[in-house]
């Protein structure tokens, strides 16, 4: 992975390699701007040549994967990887709880109230806040990248799968009709519509690996289209094989146990015409269009790309499932982008603590004093600090998020977990609070299958 630049009059130049950061800094010739992600700001050059670099992202329900990408003369290189966790549920259950106490406090007064007159409206586009939570961190993590790498263009995956092309497969060309881009986006499409589970067997089989599959074999003449297709388990997909439905049917029956009989009672309705219906598509995308759209505001060189996609170019290229692999597949050019990330950054969005003048126990009842200064000794909750204990219990060196108390006496979340009672004159901020928590990641996802360990180098600055 690079490292960022800024050159002396804070303008992003391209990003460098580590050891070139490195050789900067040791000549005098760089300081450290920024040490999340981490960014070096040179003393003497202003201005310099920039390669375009586009910023991808692959939006998720808990984990965002971005990655910047480079157009080089040699090819497009992913130069730097992050994930951003979302607070999403945090948000939800701290709404649940406020409107469970009030809820509570409203009716231990038990006089008639009126019912409230229905006036409220939401305006149109209207996210939960759980929602908007994630839109927004993505609006905040692309006006961070632009201002510290030339970013020229951007590019989103906004929707799981293209359904204007599975309809009518005849727009996009011929390399479309022959199947290639066509049978990705219709998986995308039959597991959202069958939502990942066997059309036939409705699971019973337990088989993991979901496969599309034509109703008519192909070998009976069955068509490559939408409506001769549906998800199925690779166990129900071998065992009908390129028997017609109704021969299939007859020998499900035959052995009449409970997975067959199963398989037969879905295969007759299927055959009958019968699809799952699709939930409302537009929904489920709405918080990829508005992150799309929200990006498109800041980066006027935006596009939209569908999840289908992705996966064919990250398949094509046999890259591991990751959220920031994912990112740099997405788009016309992702496949066609080396990897040259040994690690990647993950930002987890802990927000900028909260509005509640004090804390209340289950009951909604105050549970603690009044909310004082929020700056403590000049730390504030979310600094990241190294904190250097000379002796004590606590001695060693303890990095990581501070939660500061009245006292001085203050607690490190590190990576290792929390570190209570550190004294203020121990710690020194590396970073102030800006919302999220940093931590280095592996580049590429270990493996659960095997034994083998990626290794992992993380940087040492
Ligand atoms: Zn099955």
């Amino acid at each position: 992975m690079r490292v960022l630049v800024l050159d002396n009059q804070k303008q992003p130049l391209m990003p460098c390699r580590q050891a070139r950061a490195r050789q900067l800094l040791r000549d005098g010739k760089a300081a450290v701007f920024r040490r999340y992600p981490f960014t070096i700001i040179l003393k003497e050059r202003q201005g310099g040549d920039t390669q375009p670099v586009s910023l991808s992202v692959d939006p998720g329900s808990k984990t965002t994967g971005i990655a910047l990408v480079a157009l080089f003369q040699r090819g497009r290189v992913a130069i730097y990887g992050q994930h951003i966790v979302h607070r999403g549920q945090q948000i939800r259950d701290a709404l649940e709880s406020r409107r469970a106490i009030r809820r509570s406090r409203r009716n231990r007064k038990t006089r008639y109230r009126q019912p409230r007159f229905l006036n409220r409206t939401r305006p149109k586009g209207w996210l939960p806040p759980s929602l908007t939570s994630r839109v927004h961190n993505l609006e905040t993590w692309a006006k961070r990248l632009i201002g510290s790498a030339p970013v020229t263009s951007a590019n989103v995956e906004t929707v799981r799968f293209d359904m204007q092309l599975i309809e009518n497969p005849s727009i996009a060309g011929k390399e479309y009709q022959q199947g290639s881009l066509f049978g990705w986006e219709l998986r995308e499409y039959l597991l959202y519509r069958h939502q990942h589970i066997c059309a036939y067997c409705h699971g019973l089989t337990r088989d993991a690996v979901l496969e599309k599959e034509h109703i008519i074999p192909k070998a009976l003449g069955g068509s490559n289209r939408l409506a001769n297709h549906v998800l199925s388990c690779r166990e129900c997909n071998e065992d009908k094989g390129k028997l017609h439905p109704n021969a299939w049917v007859t020998l499900c029956e035959q052995r009449a146990d409970k997975v067959n009989l199963m398989r037969s009672k879905n295969m007759t309705r299927i055959m009958t015409g019968y699809r799952p219906s699709l939930k409302d598509a537009a929904a489920v995308n709405a918080t990829r269009y508005a992150i799309g759209n929200r990006i498109k505001s800041i980066i006027s060189d935006t596009h939209f790309w569908s999840g289908g996609l992705t996966k064919k170019n990250r398949s094509e290229q046999r890259y591991l499932k990751d959220h920031w692999i994912d990112a740099a597949c997405v788009g016309q050019n992702g496949g066609a982008v080396s990897l040259e990330c040994n690690y990647i950054i993950v930002a987890s969005a802990k927000g900028h603590g909260s509005r509640q003048m004090c804390r209340v126990d289950k009951y909604g009842f105050p549970r603690t004093s009044a909310k004082s200064h929020s700056i403590v000794h000049g730390f504030r909750t979310g600094d990241l600090v190294v904190a250097n204990v000379p002796n004590g219990k606590k001695q060693g060196l303890h990095v990581g998020r501070v939660a500061v108390r009245k006292n001085g006496y203050f607690n490190v979340q590190t990576k290792n977990g929390a570190v209570q009672g550190i004294f203020y004159k121990n710690c020194r901020i590396t970073q102030h609070s800006d919302g999220y928590n940093f931590n280095y990641g592996a580049a590429i996802p270990p493996t659960t299958h095997s034994k083998i360990r990626v290794a992992v180098s993380l940087p040492n600055f």
